[in-house]
Protein backbone atom coordinates (compact mmCIF):
# COMPACT_ATOMS: atom_id res chain seq x y z
CA UNK A 1 0.00 0.00 0.00
CA UNK A 2 1.46 3.49 -0.89
CA UNK A 3 0.76 6.32 1.60
CA UNK A 4 -0.56 9.73 -0.27
CA UNK A 5 -0.35 13.11 0.68
CA UNK A 6 -2.70 14.75 -1.51
CA UNK A 7 -2.64 18.76 -1.28
CA UNK A 8 -6.81 19.91 -1.86
CA UNK A 9 -9.09 22.52 -2.01
CA UNK A 10 -10.25 22.19 -5.48
CA UNK A 11 -12.78 20.27 -7.46
CA UNK A 12 -9.74 17.68 -8.84
CA UNK A 13 -8.74 16.63 -5.23
CA UNK A 14 -12.05 16.10 -4.14
CA UNK A 15 -12.92 14.12 -7.05
CA UNK A 16 -9.93 11.99 -6.67
CA UNK A 17 -10.24 11.49 -3.16
CA UNK A 18 -13.65 10.19 -3.73
CA UNK A 19 -12.14 7.33 -5.73
CA UNK A 20 -9.25 7.07 -3.41
CA UNK A 21 -11.12 6.52 -0.28
CA UNK A 22 -11.79 2.73 -2.12
CA UNK A 23 -9.06 2.39 -3.54
CA UNK A 24 -6.74 -0.60 -1.36
CA UNK A 25 -3.81 0.10 -3.19
CA UNK A 26 -3.82 3.50 -1.57
CA UNK A 27 -3.89 5.41 2.01
CA UNK A 28 -4.38 8.71 1.57
CA UNK A 29 -4.37 12.04 3.40
CA UNK A 30 -6.18 14.37 2.06
CA UNK A 31 -4.77 18.38 3.35
CA UNK A 32 -6.97 21.67 3.49
CA UNK A 33 -5.79 24.70 4.23
CA UNK A 34 -8.62 25.55 5.92
CA UNK A 35 -9.39 28.91 3.48
CA UNK A 36 -13.05 27.66 3.73
CA UNK A 37 -14.95 27.81 6.55
CA UNK A 38 -16.91 24.44 5.62
CA UNK A 39 -15.08 23.10 3.15
CA UNK A 40 -17.05 19.86 1.62
CA UNK A 41 -15.57 17.29 3.79
CA UNK A 42 -14.00 14.04 2.18
CA UNK A 43 -14.34 9.79 2.69
CA UNK A 44 -10.52 10.03 2.90
CA UNK A 45 -8.64 11.00 6.32
CA UNK A 46 -7.75 14.35 6.02
CA UNK A 47 -6.01 17.21 7.99
CA UNK A 48 -6.53 20.68 7.93
CA UNK A 49 -3.87 23.98 7.98
CA UNK A 50 -0.31 24.84 7.00
CA UNK A 51 2.35 22.81 7.46
CA UNK A 52 5.07 25.73 8.40
CA UNK A 53 6.30 26.27 4.93
CA UNK A 54 9.27 23.82 3.70
CA UNK A 55 10.63 22.21 6.59
CA UNK A 56 7.10 21.37 7.89
CA UNK A 57 6.04 20.08 4.69
CA UNK A 58 9.57 17.79 4.95
CA UNK A 59 9.03 16.91 8.31
CA UNK A 60 5.24 16.07 7.63
CA UNK A 61 6.30 13.71 4.93
CA UNK A 62 8.90 11.31 7.10
CA UNK A 63 6.75 11.27 9.91
CA UNK A 64 3.34 10.49 8.16
CA UNK A 65 5.82 8.03 5.93
CA UNK A 66 4.54 9.70 2.72
CA UNK A 67 5.84 7.66 -0.78
CA UNK A 68 3.68 10.21 -2.90
CA UNK A 69 2.95 13.57 -3.05
CA UNK A 70 -0.15 14.80 -5.72
CA UNK A 71 -0.30 18.24 -5.63
CA UNK A 72 -3.86 19.15 -6.74
CA UNK A 73 -4.09 22.88 -5.15
CA UNK A 74 -5.67 25.66 -6.79
CA UNK A 75 -3.76 27.39 -10.40
CA UNK A 76 -3.89 30.34 -8.02
CA UNK A 77 -2.03 28.34 -4.41
CA UNK A 78 1.48 29.71 -5.71
CA UNK A 79 3.05 29.19 -2.50
CA UNK A 80 1.76 26.26 -1.51
CA UNK A 81 3.00 24.84 -5.01
CA UNK A 82 6.58 25.63 -4.31
CA UNK A 83 6.97 24.38 -1.16
CA UNK A 84 5.19 20.91 -2.32
CA UNK A 85 7.94 20.98 -4.98
CA UNK A 86 11.02 21.99 -2.92
CA UNK A 87 9.67 19.75 -0.06
CA UNK A 88 8.89 16.27 -1.98
CA UNK A 89 12.70 17.04 -3.50
CA UNK A 90 14.31 17.10 -0.13
CA UNK A 91 12.03 14.16 0.91
CA UNK A 92 12.80 12.65 -2.04
CA UNK A 93 9.65 11.26 -2.99
CA UNK A 94 7.75 11.50 -6.58
CA UNK A 95 5.35 14.62 -7.16
CA UNK A 96 2.61 15.22 -9.56
CA UNK A 97 0.71 18.27 -9.94
CA UNK A 98 -3.00 18.52 -11.04
CA UNK A 99 -3.17 21.89 -13.08
CA UNK A 100 -6.09 22.43 -15.32
CA UNK A 101 -5.59 24.49 -18.80
CA UNK A 102 -6.09 28.11 -18.63
CA UNK A 103 -9.10 29.48 -20.21
CA UNK A 104 -8.20 31.38 -23.21
CA UNK A 105 -10.22 33.91 -25.18
CA UNK A 106 -12.78 33.39 -27.77
CA UNK A 107 -14.59 35.28 -30.23
CA UNK A 108 -16.54 37.98 -28.92
CA UNK A 109 -14.51 38.19 -25.53
CA UNK A 110 -13.07 41.57 -24.63
CA UNK A 111 -10.31 40.54 -22.33
CA UNK A 112 -7.86 42.37 -20.58
CA UNK A 113 -5.31 40.29 -18.83
CA UNK A 114 -3.72 41.82 -16.23
CA UNK A 115 -0.88 40.55 -13.90
CA UNK A 116 -2.16 40.88 -10.40
CA UNK A 117 -4.60 42.25 -8.37
CA UNK A 118 -3.29 45.99 -8.25
CA UNK A 119 -3.27 45.96 -12.33
CA UNK A 120 -6.65 44.28 -12.55
CA UNK A 121 -8.07 47.25 -9.96
CA UNK A 122 -6.24 50.14 -12.27
CA UNK A 123 -7.70 48.14 -15.19
CA UNK A 124 -11.04 49.29 -14.15
CA UNK A 125 -10.14 52.83 -14.97
CA UNK A 126 -11.27 56.44 -13.22
CA UNK A 127 -14.74 56.39 -14.18
CA UNK A 128 -17.11 54.47 -12.02
CA UNK A 129 -17.93 51.53 -13.11
CA UNK A 130 -20.53 48.38 -11.76
CA UNK A 131 -18.12 45.45 -10.99
CA UNK A 132 -18.47 41.76 -10.38
CA UNK A 133 -15.28 40.68 -8.42
CA UNK A 134 -15.41 36.67 -8.03
CA UNK A 135 -11.51 36.26 -6.70
CA UNK A 136 -12.16 35.08 -3.40
CA UNK A 137 -12.17 37.24 -0.58
CA UNK A 138 -8.42 37.16 0.08
CA UNK A 139 -7.74 39.46 -2.43
CA UNK A 140 -9.72 42.39 -2.29
CA UNK A 141 -7.52 45.27 -0.66
CA UNK A 142 -6.46 46.27 -4.17
CA UNK A 143 -10.36 47.26 -4.99
CA UNK A 144 -10.52 49.42 -1.91
CA UNK A 145 -7.98 51.94 -3.15
CA UNK A 146 -10.60 52.17 -5.96
CA UNK A 147 -13.65 53.40 -4.09
CA UNK A 148 -15.43 54.80 -7.10
CA UNK A 149 -16.29 51.95 -8.27
CA UNK A 150 -19.43 49.91 -7.03
CA UNK A 151 -18.92 46.54 -6.22
CA UNK A 152 -20.50 43.08 -6.47
CA UNK A 153 -18.57 40.46 -4.67
CA UNK A 154 -19.20 36.78 -5.13
CA UNK A 155 -17.12 34.42 -2.64
CA UNK A 156 -17.84 31.35 -0.55
CA UNK A 157 -17.12 32.70 2.88
CA UNK A 158 -17.90 36.55 2.84
CA UNK A 159 -15.13 38.76 3.31
CA UNK A 160 -14.00 40.10 6.02
CA UNK A 161 -12.68 43.57 4.82
CA UNK A 162 -14.30 44.15 1.48
CA UNK A 163 -14.14 47.60 -0.46
CA UNK A 164 -16.76 50.13 0.19
CA UNK A 165 -19.60 49.99 -2.00
CA UNK A 166 -19.81 46.61 -2.01
CA UNK A 167 -22.75 44.11 -2.04
CA UNK A 168 -21.62 40.73 -0.92
CA UNK A 169 -23.08 37.45 -2.38
CA UNK A 170 -22.19 34.12 -0.98
CA UNK A 171 -22.13 30.90 -3.13
CA UNK A 172 -20.04 27.91 -4.25
CA UNK A 173 -19.92 26.73 -7.92
CA UNK A 174 -20.44 25.20 -10.56
CA UNK A 175 -22.64 27.96 -12.00
CA UNK A 176 -24.65 27.80 -14.88
CA UNK A 177 -24.78 30.18 -18.39
CA UNK A 178 -28.55 30.91 -17.21
CA UNK A 179 -27.61 32.00 -13.72
CA UNK A 180 -24.63 34.00 -14.66
CA UNK A 181 -26.34 36.11 -17.23
CA UNK A 182 -28.90 36.99 -14.64
CA UNK A 183 -26.58 38.07 -12.25
CA UNK A 184 -24.55 39.99 -14.64
CA UNK A 185 -27.94 41.89 -16.23
CA UNK A 186 -29.68 41.83 -12.96
CA UNK A 187 -26.56 43.96 -10.93
CA UNK A 188 -26.09 45.75 -14.53
CA UNK A 189 -22.47 44.52 -14.49
CA UNK A 190 -19.66 46.60 -16.71
CA UNK A 191 -17.15 44.82 -16.02
CA UNK A 192 -15.82 41.32 -13.97
CA UNK A 193 -13.28 40.79 -12.63
CA UNK A 194 -11.94 37.02 -12.57
CA UNK A 195 -9.14 34.97 -12.26
CA UNK A 196 -7.74 32.69 -14.95
CA UNK A 197 -8.77 29.03 -12.83
CA UNK A 198 -9.46 27.51 -15.79
CA UNK A 199 -11.62 24.58 -15.36
CA UNK A 200 -15.69 23.90 -16.10
CA UNK A 201 -17.07 24.93 -12.71
CA UNK A 202 -16.96 28.10 -13.14
CA UNK A 203 -16.69 29.32 -17.06
CA UNK A 204 -20.40 29.95 -17.09
CA UNK A 205 -19.20 33.82 -16.13
CA UNK A 206 -16.72 34.55 -19.28
CA UNK A 207 -20.11 33.30 -21.69
CA UNK A 208 -22.25 35.06 -20.14
CA UNK A 209 -20.49 37.93 -20.37
CA UNK A 210 -19.54 37.86 -23.80
CA UNK A 211 -23.05 37.42 -24.70
CA UNK A 212 -23.98 40.68 -23.07
CA UNK A 213 -20.86 42.56 -23.81
CA UNK A 214 -19.52 42.99 -20.20
CA UNK A 215 -15.97 43.77 -20.36
CA UNK A 216 -13.60 41.03 -18.77
CA UNK A 217 -10.27 41.48 -16.38
CA UNK A 218 -8.53 38.54 -16.73
CA UNK A 219 -5.46 38.03 -14.21
CA UNK A 220 -3.32 35.96 -15.64
CA UNK A 221 -1.40 32.67 -13.36
CA UNK A 222 1.30 32.96 -11.43
CA UNK A 223 4.68 31.36 -12.09
CA UNK A 224 4.96 27.60 -11.18
CA UNK A 225 7.42 25.55 -9.59
CA UNK A 226 9.03 23.00 -11.64
CA UNK A 227 7.14 19.66 -11.17
CA UNK A 228 5.88 17.47 -13.19
CA UNK A 229 1.99 18.58 -13.95
CA UNK A 230 -1.07 16.70 -16.09
CA UNK A 231 -3.57 18.25 -17.19
CA UNK A 232 -6.76 16.54 -15.32
CA UNK A 233 -7.99 13.76 -12.71
CA UNK A 234 -7.77 10.91 -15.37
CA UNK A 235 -4.17 11.86 -16.04
CA UNK A 236 -3.50 12.03 -12.07
CA UNK A 237 -4.76 8.27 -11.78
CA UNK A 238 -2.34 7.17 -14.93
CA UNK A 239 0.13 8.54 -12.79
CA UNK A 240 -1.39 7.21 -9.69
CA UNK A 241 -1.38 3.62 -11.46
CA UNK A 242 1.89 3.80 -12.24
CA UNK A 243 3.41 4.23 -8.93
CA UNK A 244 0.63 1.59 -7.69
CA UNK A 245 2.17 -0.89 -9.83
CA UNK A 246 5.77 -0.26 -9.15
CA UNK A 247 5.43 -1.02 -5.49
CA UNK A 248 3.28 -3.83 -6.00
P1 LIG B 1 -1.15 29.70 -1.02
O1 LIG B 1 -1.10 31.18 -0.96
O2 LIG B 1 -0.36 29.00 -2.05
O3 LIG B 1 -0.77 29.05 0.37
C1 LIG B 1 -0.46 29.80 1.51
C2 LIG B 1 -0.17 28.83 2.63
O4 LIG B 1 -1.39 28.14 3.00
C3 LIG B 1 0.79 27.72 2.26
O5 LIG B 1 2.14 28.16 2.33
C4 LIG B 1 0.44 26.68 3.28
O6 LIG B 1 0.91 27.05 4.56
C5 LIG B 1 -1.07 26.80 3.35
N1 LIG B 1 -1.75 25.90 2.41
C6 LIG B 1 -2.21 26.15 1.16
N2 LIG B 1 -2.83 25.08 0.64
C7 LIG B 1 -2.75 24.12 1.58
C8 LIG B 1 -3.22 22.78 1.66
N3 LIG B 1 -3.93 22.21 0.64
N4 LIG B 1 -2.96 22.08 2.79
C9 LIG B 1 -2.27 22.64 3.82
N5 LIG B 1 -1.84 23.91 3.81
C10 LIG B 1 -2.06 24.64 2.71
O7 LIG B 1 -2.66 29.20 -1.17
P2 LIG B 1 -4.01 30.04 -1.26
O8 LIG B 1 -4.05 30.71 -2.58
O9 LIG B 1 -4.17 30.83 0.02
O10 LIG B 1 -5.06 28.87 -1.28
C11 LIG B 1 -5.36 28.18 -0.07
C12 LIG B 1 -6.12 26.92 -0.44
O11 LIG B 1 -7.33 27.24 -1.11
C13 LIG B 1 -5.33 25.98 -1.35
O12 LIG B 1 -5.39 24.69 -0.81
C14 LIG B 1 -6.03 26.07 -2.69
O13 LIG B 1 -6.06 24.83 -3.36
C15 LIG B 1 -7.43 26.53 -2.31
N6 LIG B 1 -8.02 27.44 -3.32
C16 LIG B 1 -7.34 28.58 -3.64
C17 LIG B 1 -7.90 29.42 -4.59
C18 LIG B 1 -7.18 30.69 -4.99
O14 LIG B 1 -7.73 31.42 -5.84
N7 LIG B 1 -5.99 30.96 -4.49
C19 LIG B 1 -9.13 29.12 -5.17
C20 LIG B 1 -9.78 27.95 -4.80
C21 LIG B 1 -9.22 27.12 -3.86
P3 LIG B 1 2.29 26.52 5.16
O15 LIG B 1 3.38 27.24 4.45
O16 LIG B 1 2.20 26.82 6.62
O17 LIG B 1 2.34 25.02 4.89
Amino acid sequence: MKRLLLLGGTTEASALAAALADDVRFATILSFAGATRAPRLPLVPYRVGGFGGIAGLVDFLRAERMDLLLDATHPFAAGMKANAAAAAAIAGIPALGVLRPAWQPRPGDAWTTVADMAAAANALGTVPRRVLLTIGQKDLAAFGRAPWHSYVIRSIDPPTTPPPNARIITARGPFNEADELALLAGHRIEALVTKNSGGAATVAKLAAARRLGVAVVMVARPSRPEMATVDDVPGAWDWLHQHAVRGA
